[in-house]
């Protein structure tokens, strides 16, 4: 069962969950967002702190070079710096120039200036130590050493800008490759939390809309089906929400539509006292088996049944006693024939039978079994009391008597009209009548 039919949740409830629901791509998205900014931002600093790792220590280095241009200068009043400082600035010179070589050592271009800072340094060292060390004395030409040291310095400075100039080059290129892969990055993690987050948002909200359209399908297709005259129909929804209630409520109507309609049935169709079918529906049903009987050529025949002296039953044992007995005859012609055959009330205390496909001899024969058991018949009352009846029948047959509906029920009906003057408690035949009147001629 799929999951938007199973839970007997309300529609109510269902909308809250389903968009509360749809809100979780929402959040991913955000957190998605939040995280790249974060990772992206992340890389970024990292690169700032290798920058920093560089650049630093050369800055620092170009300056304390700058400050050995002192040492090259003639000597003054008073030395320019002491050893002691001197060795303190050639220290923090050696540490530095040692950092960036450790920094510079995936670039072999950079490795290869630094490594030539470094040797002009260890001259520069040796002509600062031979004008600044108080052990060594003050012997050779100094000019000439601070002619050679303000050279190197000079070159060196060239060396340090020219590595400053590559290290800020370096350092840019990182961080446009370092901001095209971050790009790169991001773009990926958002398309990939854009494509979840969609696929999300696109089951729940067809999960949502399932749970809604396919009890309301089969509530319409139910509706459509009461509306068409389907009552017997009802429709099966049973989500436990309010289109099944709403379904519930349709299916007692329907119910209730089919009780009325049966009800109604009976009344149009069905005698009140007997309960067999009415004069209305004789006319109907006759006129379907002649018609029938005109296509299939078959044969179809009518009883007429008339009960013998009723009113002197209803004088003698009342008028309920008559309904009572009328009730029994009716019960005895539909015990007595065929199921396909119809009982109908004519009226008053006469019936009239329909045989589809039977031929005179077999309705005759039918008659004559329905005769006898009403003659047979005794009615108890309540009372206690013991009724008999007789009855007098009338038979004709279409189309062997008879070309139409009328002429059939006249047919019947002077039959029965034959069988009454003859005596009653017997059977008469329409062609049995032409018969006889042919001899009374
Ligand atoms: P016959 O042998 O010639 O048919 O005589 P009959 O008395 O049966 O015929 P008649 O036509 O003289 O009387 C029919 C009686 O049937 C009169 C009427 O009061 C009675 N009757 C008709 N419908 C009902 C009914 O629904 N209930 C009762 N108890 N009697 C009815
Ligand atoms: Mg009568
Ligand atoms: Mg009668």
């Amino acid at each position: 069962m799929p999951f938007w039919s199973t839970p007997k949740t309300s529609l109510n409830q269902r909308l809250r969950l389903g968009l509360g629901a749809m809100l979780v791509p929402l959040l991913m998205l955000a957190t998605g967002a939040i995280i790249s900014f974060e990772g992206a931002l992340g890389s970024f600093d990292k690169h700032d702190n290798l920058g920093r790792e560089a650049l630093f220590p050369l800055a620092e280095v170009e300056g304390l070079f700058l400050d050995l241009n002192v040492v090259a200068s003639p000597v003054g009043p008073s030395r320019p710096m002491t050893w002691d400082k001197y060795q303190e600035k050639s220290q923090a010179i050696t540490n530095s120039l040692e950092r960036l070589l450790e920094f510079s050592h995936h670039d072999p271009h950079q490795f290869n200036s630094v490594l030539e800072i470094q040797r002009k340094w260890q001259r520069i060292s040796q002509l600062c130590k031979q004008l600044l060390d108080p052990s060594i004395s003050e012997s050779g030409n100094t000019q000439s050493t601070r002619v050679e040291l303000q050279d190197q310095l000079r070159m060196i400075l060239q060396d340090v800008q020219q590595l400053n100039y590559r290290l800020i080059v370096f350092q840019n290129d990182a961080n446009t490759n370092q901001a095209k892969a971050v790009r790169k990055e991001v773009r990926q993690l958002i398309a990939m939390i854009c494509g979840l987050a969609l696929a999300l948002a696109i089951v729940f909200a067809y999960g949502l809309s399932r749970s809604i359209t396919v009890p309301l399908q089969t509530l319409e297709e139910g509706v459509e089906k009461l509306g068409k005259g389907e009552l017997s129909h009802r429709i099966a929804l049973a989500s436990g929400d309010e289109l099944s209630h709403l379904a519930e409520t349709f299916n007692l109507m329907a119910t209730k539509l089919e009780q009325s309609q049966k009800d109604l049935y009976r009344l149009a169709t069905l005698d009140g006292l007997t309960e067999v079918y009415n004069r209305r529906e004789f006319n109907r049903w006759l006129r379907v088996e002649v018609e029938k009987s005109q296509r299939n050529t078959d044969q179809v025949s009518l009883i007429m049944v008339d009960i013998d002296h009723f009113k002197q039953l209803n004088d003698t044992f009342g008028h309920q006693a008559g309904d009572l007995a009328l009730c029994e005859v009716a019960q005895l012609l539909q015990r007595e024939v065929r199921p396909g055959d119809i009982v109908c009330r004519y009226g008053g205390e006469e019936f009239a039978v329909i045989l589809p496909k039977t031929n005179s001899d077999d309705s005759v024969a039918i008659a004559d079994r329905i005769r006898l058991a009403i003659a047979e018949e005794t009615v108890i009352l309540p009372s206690l009391q013991q009724v008999e009846m007789t009855a007098s029948l009338g038979v004709a047959t279409f189309p062997a008597d008879a070309q139409t509906k009328e002429h059939l029920i006249k047919q019947a009906d002077q039959a029965l009209y034959g069988a009454k003057t003859s005596g009653r408690n017997r059977v008469h035949q329409a062609q049995q009548n032409v018969l006889e009147n042919k001899v009374v001629v």
